[in-house]
């Protein structure tokens, strides 16, 4: 049966652009893709760049701050919102255009529209026009999720803070992951004036407790005003902001409401259920090592099957279908020991086991070294960095690493290939130290704090 292309991709995001690249230029298949929003997806258009550049925005302030305290004679003046935005613009605009044109130059065919799935082997646009292809690669992403409390449609998500037209002077964050916390420290930055409201015990839940531990008490220090155990009960509009009372007994009036309460995968009126796709409960694409779903024809990458919902695993999980499917190599995405970081003020990196997931596998050996930076100690500040190693006893291999502190994101790249090659405590303490550094830490921490 002859199709009008090899492969439909319906997503322009990290992945579906990655796989739809690869399929055109190395598999030298016939390749369409759709994209209803702006091509880059949640990385490139709203979330990590943007997000990145307003943490690099944010962080003006205290090194202002800190350069006066090494003799320069500077200050801090306003920061004007509205110009930043426009560059911010600006710079997804040239993005945006580089995502195209990689597309273009591999020779994929761009609908710039919504396309559904009618059948295994055809897609419907929005336009009307109907595609038939060989194999359909499911790359829609996430979205916001927003839980239905009273009020819920007053709140912001992650997607409106980019386009907002001015900061609110206050603004209550209601979750503790990543995206809560990144924004805490950004809008605390720019001056907003921050509270965090977080169900749990300790924001962050899933990294490793010392870590978040850390964080969590530097943001309070630079003056985010967090709430741990504590949720919103309802939300009304006030004539000076967004009403909230909580479940603290609180009844507090904010500039606005970021709820940054997960994210959900953009499965639904895909056409895909009655196609006998599988799905997950929290509306995941269900898909295999190979990232293919139960109908052969149709695969799916991203945060659209709610594996690791990072950028760069969504990448690998498209070249890896694109390799398999289209070049005659196949291989599966490696989703083990993946390091991330979050980009907290201070931020935190890490990869591999917490200590407390690692306690429970087996014995091991804990290594910790938490200082004040020379940088940051000779302006005065008490910011403390954090690095530890989570080492087997048996094996002495390093399980885990995590680094709270300046260029801890930078950092764990680096640590994350020893890790990844199998590194034991001994390499790390073999390898000479870079003097001074703050990374140093890694290779001079010589008695575990605790055993175990
Ligand atoms: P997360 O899953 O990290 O955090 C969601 C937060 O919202 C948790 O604190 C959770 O609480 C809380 N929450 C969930 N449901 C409710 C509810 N009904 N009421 C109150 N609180 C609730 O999601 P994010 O949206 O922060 O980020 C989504 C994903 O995007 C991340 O998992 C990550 O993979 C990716 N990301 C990565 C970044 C990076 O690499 N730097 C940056 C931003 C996002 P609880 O802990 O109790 O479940």
């Amino acid at each position: 049966m002859s199709f009008d292309v090899d492969l439909f991709v319906i997503g322009g995001g990290s992945g579906g652009v990655r796989a739809a690249r690869i399929a055109a230029s190395e598999g030298k298949a016939r390749v369409a893709l759709a994209e209803e929003y702006r091509m880059g997806g949640t990385c490139v258009i709203r979330g990590c760049v943007p997000k990145k550049l307003m943490v690099y925005a944010s962080a003006f302030p205290g090194q202002i701050a800190d350069a006066r305290a090494y003799g320069w004679h500077v200050v801090a003046g306003g920061f004007d919102w509205p110009q930043f935005r426009t560059a911010l613009e600006t710079e997804l605009d040239r993005l945006e255009r580089a995502y195209r044109g990689g597309l273009t130059t591999a020779g994929v065919t761009i609908h710039d529209c919504r396309a559904t799935v009618v059948d295994p082997h055809t897609v419907q646009l929005a336009t009307g026009e109907t595609v038939t292809t060989k194999h359909i690669l499911i790359a829609t992403g996430g979205a916001p999720f927003v839980p239905d409390v009273p009020g819920a449609d007053l709140a912001l998500t992650s997607n409106d803070i980019f386009k907002l037209d001015a900061l609110p002077s206050s603004i209550l964050i209601v979750g503790g992951g990543y995206i809560a916390s990144e924004f805490a420290c950004v809008l605390n930055g720019l001056g907003v004036r921050v509270t965090q409201y977080y169900r749990g015990a300790q924001i962050l839940r899933g990294f490793d407790d010392e870590a978040r531990g850390h964080v969590a008490d530097a943001m309070r220090a630079s003056g985010i005003d967090i709430h741990c155990g504590t949720d919103v009960l309802r939300m009304d509009r006030a004539a000076d902001g967004i009403r909230v009372e909580a479940t603290n007994g609180t009844d507090r009036t904010f500039g606005a409401v970021l709820y940054a309460t997960g994210r959900r995968p953009n499965s639904a009126g895909l056409g895909l259920e009655p196609l006998g796709v599988a799905f997950g409960r929290q509306g995941e694409i269900v898909v295999d090592g190979h990232s293919q779903t139960a109908v052969p024809s149709i695969y799916a990458v991203g945060d659209v099957t709610d594996r690791i919902s990072l950028t760069p695993v969504a990448i690998r999980e498209g070249h890896a279908f694109a390799d398999t499917v289209f070049k005659g190599t196949p291989r599966m995405a490696d989703h083990d020991l993946v390091a991330s970081a979050v980009f907290t003020q201070p931020e935190l990196g890490t990869i591999g086991l917490t200590e407390e997931a690692a306690r429970a596998q087996e014995p091991i050996e804990v290594y910790v070294a938490s200082f004040r930076p020379m940088q940051t100690l000779f302006a005065g500040r008490g910011d403390r960095a954090l690095f530890k190693l989570v080492v087997s006893q048996a094996s002495r291999k390093v399980l885990g690493c995590h680094i709270v502190g300046p260029g801890a994101g930078e950092m764990i790249q680096m640590v994350a290939i020893a890790i990844k090659m199998g590194a034991t405590k001994e390499d790390f303490d073999r390898t000479c130290a870079v003097h001074p550094t703050i990374a140093e830490e890694l290779v001079t921490m010589k008695n575990p704090v605790r055993r175990g």
